[in-house]
């Protein structure tokens, strides 16, 4: 009998983590944080009873918490991905522990040990854990990032983590070539929203950026440094935009590690020349000057909770010229929100009122409604179907809508809560 138990990324979205148990064999699918003022956690596991933990992509939502499984330096369990999620979550780790270091029970030597007893595996190569076969999928999503297949006991699991099956300018589609399956862990996302489709959202973009720098506005774009910031620049690049693009901050980072694995790419030579043509802010003198000259600047934090988006968006929202262009989900709570509900932000107490013209764009990584159905419509096999990593909404009339159309067993579970197949 195979155990599955759900601890966290129920009816919410964060903290992602699944235990697999199967005849004391203990596998953790992700272990991460959601990130709310302060970190949460998933629901505890004692690290000396997991044997494997596969972290599905770098997001801090799937990866943040794994450094906490190796605490003690004599951890015998493995950290399983592939090589670009463990060098994106390293980054991202890094800096989850320089933010919100205080509020976390591991530090940057634990992250370490976690990297340490890493091993990198190739996208559809069987990795063995005891009697539990391993394979993980492109999944689309993020640089690296990839769905997995647990198989045991003749039964085999697909955990889709966070997915696009449509691809980007910089991933390609998610590979859904999978085989027959008894249990499907499916995120849940956009099960219940419409998205607007990606061609649409890239042209309004590029129209937007061209309207405010021929106006000799600066366009800022404040963007997530892993995937969203690379994704809005090969974007313009692809539509030809003629003007200056700066990027800034943690995306340059983020820049070198995704130019070292062109395997994962689309388009590498693409990906390349588009990234290399675009200006690197590297130093405070830049970064004064560039906000005075017409332009299109890219820089983190995608919500504006920090880096040197912050400074940006302090220059650049006084001038009704400007433009910011938001073109990442921004949660509740966060400077973004408020910035697009009512024009302003609040930093260090005081008040900015935003003159610029804002306007968001949708660009997600995770598939739209239609493309989760035809996640379903492509399965194989009479799985289980459990809805994870969206609202409660999302989750629970996502399982009915699969029950009624497919007639799969489907719900969305509880925290805690244990399904056996
Ligand atoms: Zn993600
Ligand atoms: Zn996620």
């Amino acid at each position: 009998m195979l155990k599955i138990t759900t601890l966290g990324a129920a009816k919410e979205v964060g903290r992602s983590a699944f235990l697999v148990n199967s005849n004391n064999t203990n596998i953790l699918l992700d272990y991460g944080v959601l990130l709310k003022r302060e970190p949460i956690f998933p629901i505890h596991v004692k690290p000396k009873d997991i044997d494997a933990v596969v972290i599905t992509h770098a997001h801090l939502d799937h990866s943040g918490f794994v450094p906490f499984l190796f605490l003690n330096t004599e951890a015998k369990l493995e950290a399983l991905g592939t090589v670009p999620t463990f060098e994106l979550s390293q980054l991202l780790i890094q800096d989850m522990l320089k933010i919100s270091g205080f509020y976390l029970p591991f530090e940057f030597s634990d992250l370490i040990n976690m990297i340490n007893h890493s091993i990198n595996i190739d996208y559809r190569t069987k990795h063995s854990v005891k009697d539990v076969d391993i394979t993980l999928y492109e999944s689309g999503h993020v640089l690296g990032g990839s769905t997995v297949t647990v198989e045991t006991e003749g039964k085999r699991i697909f955990y889709t983590g966070d997915i696009n099956t449509r691809g980007s300018k910089v991933l390609r589609p998610a590979d859904l070539d999978v085989g027959e399956i008894d249990l499907l862990i499916i995120e849940s996302t956009y099960s219940q929203a419409e998205q607007v489709p990606r061609e649409q959202s890239e042209k309004e973009l590029v129209d937007f950026a061209t309207e405010v720098v021929e106006r000799k506005g600066i366009m800022f774009i404040p963007a997530f440094s892993v995937e969203r910031a690379q994704e809005i620049a090969c974007v313009l690049k692809a539509y030809n935009f003629p003007y200056r693009i700066a990027m800034d901050g943690m995306a340059l980072k983020a820049n070198q590690i995704m130019l070292k694995y062109p395997k994962f790419l689309r388009e590498p030579e693409v990906f390349k020349k588009s990234i290399e043509e675009v200006e690197n802010i590297t130093s405070w003198d830049r970064r004064r000057r560039v906000v005075k000259q017409p332009g299109v600047i890219i820089s983190p934090a995608g919500m504006l909770v920090g880096g040197s988006a912050v400074f940006y968006l302090q220059e650049l929202c006084k001038d009704q010229l400007n433009g910011i262009a938001l073109v990442s989900y921004q949660g509740e709570g966060t400077p973004g929100r408020s910035l697009l509900e009512k024009r302003q932000v609040t930093f260090g107490g005081k008040i900015i009122k935003c003159f610029a013209e804002v306007k968001r764009f949708e660009f997600s990584g995770h598939n739209s409604r239609k493309e989760l159905f035809e996640i379903l419509d492509k399965v194989k096999g009479n799985p289980h179907v459990l809805t994870v990593h969206g609202d409660n909404h999302s989750c629970t009339k996502f399982a009915e809508e699969i029950n009624e159309k497919y007639g799969f067993k489907a719900h969305a579970p509880d925290p805690a809560e244990v399904t056996t197949i």
